[in-house]
């Protein structure tokens, strides 16, 4: 517990309006929906990545409608590097609410945001709180940070008991005016999570310069790299992909991924299925591929192996081993094909890495692409 005449938010808010980051694009002009954006792609990534998406964002939509509007292609082609695009998703579909229920004004009211797809209780106490000053607590990963270690709180912060336990303190550490404590929450959830990114980071917290250094449980005990507790441990496995990329006088057959499931509705190269057998050989993806390929010609082609990477899901790592075909004849328009095949074929396209195509791209998509381009001067 704090001391009588220590107010937490009181000295943060002190701090914040000396060493607080004022000047964020979405800091400027801001309204519930561009926070909402930014609050969206800063979940899991860095400011300084999400800067230039947040103003591309907002050029191409300045207004929830304009999101609404747009096909979830280019929406998905916007986030293309951002990662985890179910939040661009998401946000295509709660930005279709809005449009249609109500009247595309982002609603004020905490129940109403938290409906919308992709908001959980922080993010729409965040929304709320920096763009209209509402009086909720949030609770992103610094805000659990200078918690336990403010605290000295134990236990996992996933565990619901722990969770529990620290929306509690978040709730009574945000200002009160009944205690005669200024009444500006917007600037409290900016200076909490400011001082989680800046001053008490994840590795070397800077305690010297912390204005809750001499309330802080976990600097008087000298604790401050054991909070918060980490995750019990667990093992994931490893499964092995083959993806096949037929290529053409420098394009590359892509396919659509279904709606649902790993990278849902993203374009990326034909894959074997995941499985827990290592590497597989041509003639047996080609085997598994078939009803992919529709009437994609493939005798006479060259093939090139590339190196295998690794991509970690968060249950299981993925080892992707990417095959090259060159095609040596013109192959069929992708019309065709899909008319000749005698299977249904997902949505297919030859991509052009000199003219790309306005679609979100997974991320071993992307990474494969580089590597074509990087290394082997494919493009
Ligand atoms: S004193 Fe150190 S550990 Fe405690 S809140 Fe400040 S930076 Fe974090």
């Amino acid at each position: 517990m704090t001391s009588n005449s220590f107010s937490f938010s009181q000295a943060l808010l002190t701090w914040f309006d000396e060493h607080g980051r004022k000047n964020l694009p979405w800091q400027q002009n801001k309204s519930p929906y561009s926070v909402w954006i930014s609050e969206i792609m800063l979940q899991q990534t860095q400011v300084a990545t999400v800067i230039p998406y947040f103003n591309n964002f907002m050029q191409r939509f300045p207004t929830v409608t304009d999101l609404a509007n747009a096909p979830v292609d280019e929406v998905l082609h916007l986030w293309t590097g951002l990662g985890y695009y179910a939040r661009a998703r998401n946000l295509h579909k709660a930005a279709q609410k809005v449009r249609d229920e109500y009247d595309g004004e982002f609603p004020r009211n905490f129940d109403d945001v938290l409906g919308l797809s992709g908001i959980g209780r922080s993010t729409a106490a965040a929304i709320l709180s920096l763009s209209e000053n509402q009086a909720y607590a949030i609770m992103d990963g610094n805000v659990k940070r200078v918690l336990t270690r403010f605290m000295a709180i134990e236990g996992w912060p996933g565990n619901k008991k722990v969770e529990d336990a620290l929306w509690l303190e978040a709730e009574a550490l945000k200002p009160n005016p009944a205690n005669n404590e200024a009444a500006r929450y917007g600037d409290y959830t900016q200076a909490i999570m400011d001082l989680g990114a800046t001053v008490c980071t994840r590795s070397k917290p800077k305690c010297d310069i912390c204005p809750m250094q001499a309330h802080c449980l976990a600097f008087a005990q000298g604790k401050q790299g054991d909070f918060p507790f980490k995750k019990p441990k667990k093992q994931i496995p490893t499964k092995y992909t083959t993806m096949l990329i037929p290529s053409y006088q420098g394009q590359l057959l892509m396919q659509q991924r279904p709606a649902s499931g790993i990278w849902g509705g993203l374009w990326g190269f034909m894959e074997t299925g995941f499985s827990t057998q290592n590497e597989i050989g041509l003639d047996e993806a080609v085997e598994k591929l078939k009803s992919h390929l529709g009437a994609v010609e493939l005798d006479g082609a060259n093939t090139l192996r590339l190196s295998t990477f690794k991509h970690t899901f968060s249950h299981f790592h993925l080892m992707i081993s990417p095959i090259i075909l060159e095609l040596a004849h013109a192959p069929k328009t992708i019309k065709n094909q899909i008319k000749e095949s005698p299977v249904p074929l997902p949505a297919q396209l030859w991509y052009d890495n000199a003219a790309p195509s306005k679609i979100g791209l997974s991320a071993p998509t992307v990474k494969i692409l580089e590597t074509l381009k990087s290394q082997y001067s494919l493009f």
